[in-house]
C-alpha cells in the first residue's frame, strides 16, 4: 500500500463548497492500493497500520488531482502555422477559410494521414501533457467528416484508450463543419450524420459523447438539436461548441437539451447564463482559443456568480488553440477571465471530470477515487499559477502508477 508523504499542500478538490473551495490540507499524506485512494489527511494523523508500508516523499511540494483536459481535438494531420502568421498580418478567420484554410484544410490533411501516424502523433501529445500533470484527455473526432474518416479517428482514440498510459474519453464531432462533398447540400450532410454516422459510432461504442459546433459558419441551433436528440437516443451524452464567435443561442440550447457541457460561451448573453444556471450543465472555458483569436474571453465571473460550474480546458487544435498546456489555460483563466487560482484548479480537475461524466471516479482526491495526481514544484496552487513555469510538474501518477518523473 504505497504512501506519499511530505506533501506541503494537498488540494483535494472535493465537490462540496462550490468552485472556490479546493479543500486543501497542509502537511499531508496520501495512501492508495490497487490504483485507488484508501486514506488521506494530515500526515500526523497517518494511522499506525500503515507504518510498515513503502513511502515516497513529495519533497514538501503541492499535490493536486490529475488534471483533466475536458475539451481537445487531439487527432489531426498537419499544422497551420502559416495561418497563425496570416492572422497576425491582419487576415480574418473567414478570409483564410475562403482561401482554402481553416478546418477544411485540416480535414484534408487528416484524411491523408495514415491511421498509425495519427496514433503516434496523439501518443506524443498525451505523453507531453502527462509531463504537465494531465492524466485524462477528452478527444473529439471532427477532422474526418466522412463516415470512414470519422470512424478512423474514433478508432485511434479507442486504441489509445486501450494502450496509452493516459485516460482518453472519445467524443464524436461529425458536425464540426460541412465537408466539401456536401457543400451544396448541408441538409443532406446533417441527415448523413444522424442516419449513418451516429448509428455506426454507437453500435461500436466508439464515443461517449456527441458534440456539435453551433455557429453561423457551422451548424444552426435547430440542426444541433436534431443531431443531439438522435445522439441521446443512441445513448451518447451531449456537448456543444456554443456562442464562441457570435451569440447563436447556444447556451439556451444546452440548457434546453440538458447537455453535459456547453463549451466556449465567449459571447453568451445574460439570458443564456440565467438559463444555464437553472440546469446542471457545466460551462467549459477555453481561454487559449480566446488568446490566439484575440477575442474577448468567456465571462467566467458572471457564470460562476450565477452558480454555473466553470471547467477549464485547452481546446487543443491546429487552428485556434495549438497548445495542449492545461496549466497555461488555468493561468489564462485567472488573468483573462478573473477566475481565482482555486477556481481555475477546481475547473481543471473536478468540474472538468464532471464535464465528461467522470466526476465519481476522477477529478478529486478522496478515498475510493482513482489515485490520479500530480506533484507540482510549488508551495500551493496560488503560487503555482502566479509564478507560472512551463515545467512546474515534477511527477504524475495515474491509478497509483508513476507515469511521468521530471528528469532532474
Ligand atoms: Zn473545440
Amino acid at each position: 500500500m504505497p504512501i506519499l508523504t511530505d506533501i506541503r499542500t494537498l488540494a483535494t478538490c472535493r465537490a462540496d463548497g462550490g468552485q472556490r473551495d479546493v479543500h486543501a490540507i497542509a502537511e499531508a499524506a496520501l495512501v492508495w492500493q490497487d490504483g485507488v485512494i484508501t486514506w488521506l489527511g494530515p500526515e500526523r494523523d497517518l494511522p499506525s497500520i500503515f507504518a510498515a508500508e513503502p513511502r515516497s516523499s513529495a519533497g514538501h511540494r503541492l499535490v493536486v488531482p490529475g488534471l483533466v483536459d475536458c475539451h481537445t481535438h487531439l487527432a489531426f494531420g498537419g499544422w497551420r502555422a502559416d495561418e497563425f502568421e496570416a492572422r497576425l498580418r491582419g487576415k480574418s478567420y473567414l478570409e483564410i477559410a475562403r482561401a482554402g484554410g481553416g478546418i477544411l484544410r485540416t480535414v484534408a490533411a487528416t484524411r491523408s494521414t495514415p491511421r498509425d501516424a495519427l496514433v503516434d502523433r496523439c501518443r506524443a501529445h498525451l505523453a507531453a501533457a502527462r509531463a504537465l500533470g494531465v492524466t485524462t484527455v477528452e478527444a473529439k473526432s471532427g477532422y474526418g467528416l466522412s463516415l470512414s474518416a470519422e470512424i478512423t479517428l474514433l478508432e485511434v482514440y479507442e486504441e489509445l484508450g486501450r494502450t496509452d498510459a493516459s485516460r482518453v474519453v472519445p467524443t464524436f464531432l461529425g458536425a464540426h463543419a460541412v465537408p466539401p462533398e456536401f457543400s451544396a447540400d448541408r441538409v443532406r450532410y446533417v441527415s448523413h450524420v444522424i442516419e449513418d454516422m451516429l448509428p455506426a459510432v454507437a453500435a461500436r461504442r466508439l464515443a461517449r459523447f456527441c458534440d456539435v459546433f453551433v455557429e453561423e459558419t457551422a451548424f444552426s441551433a435547430n440542426e444541433a438539436r436534431a443531431i443531439l436528440e438522435a445522439a441521446r437516443a443512441h445513448g451518447l451524452g451531449g456537448k456543444l461548441h456554443a456562442d464562441q464567435l457570435s451569440n447563436g443561442g447556444g447556451a439556451a440550447l444546452a440548457a434546453e437539451l440538458g447537455t453535459t457541457s456547453a463549451d466556449h460561451l465567449e459571447c453568451v448573453s445574460d439570458a443564456g447564463i440565467e438559463r444555464l444556471a437553472a440546469t446542471s450543465v457545466t460551462a467549459v472555458s477555453l481561454p487559449i482559443a480566446s488568446l490566439y483569436l484575440r477575442q474577448p474571453s468567456m465571462p467566467a465571473r458572471r457564470l460562476i456568480e450565477a452558480g454555473v460550474p466553470v471547467a477549464v480546458a485547452t481546446d487543443f487544435n491546429p487552428g485556434s488553440a495549438p497548445s495542449f498546456h492545461l496549466p497555461l489555460a488555468m493561468m489564462l483563466a485567472c488573468t483573462l477571465q478573473q477566475m481565482t487560482p482555486s477556481e481555475a484548479l477546481k475547473g481543471a480537475t473536478l468540474y472538468a471530470a464532471r464535464a465528461i461524466g467522470l466526476e465519481s471516479t476522477i477529478g478529486s482526491l478522496a478515498p475510493g477515487k482513482q489515485a490520479d495526481f500530480a506533484i507540482i514544484d510549488a508551495p500551493d496552487h496560488v503560487h503555482w499559477l502566479y509564478h507560472f513555469r512551463e515545467d512546474a510538474c515534477v511527477a504524475t501518477y495515474i491509478a497509483g502508477r508513476l507515469v511521468y518523473l521530471h528528469a532532474d
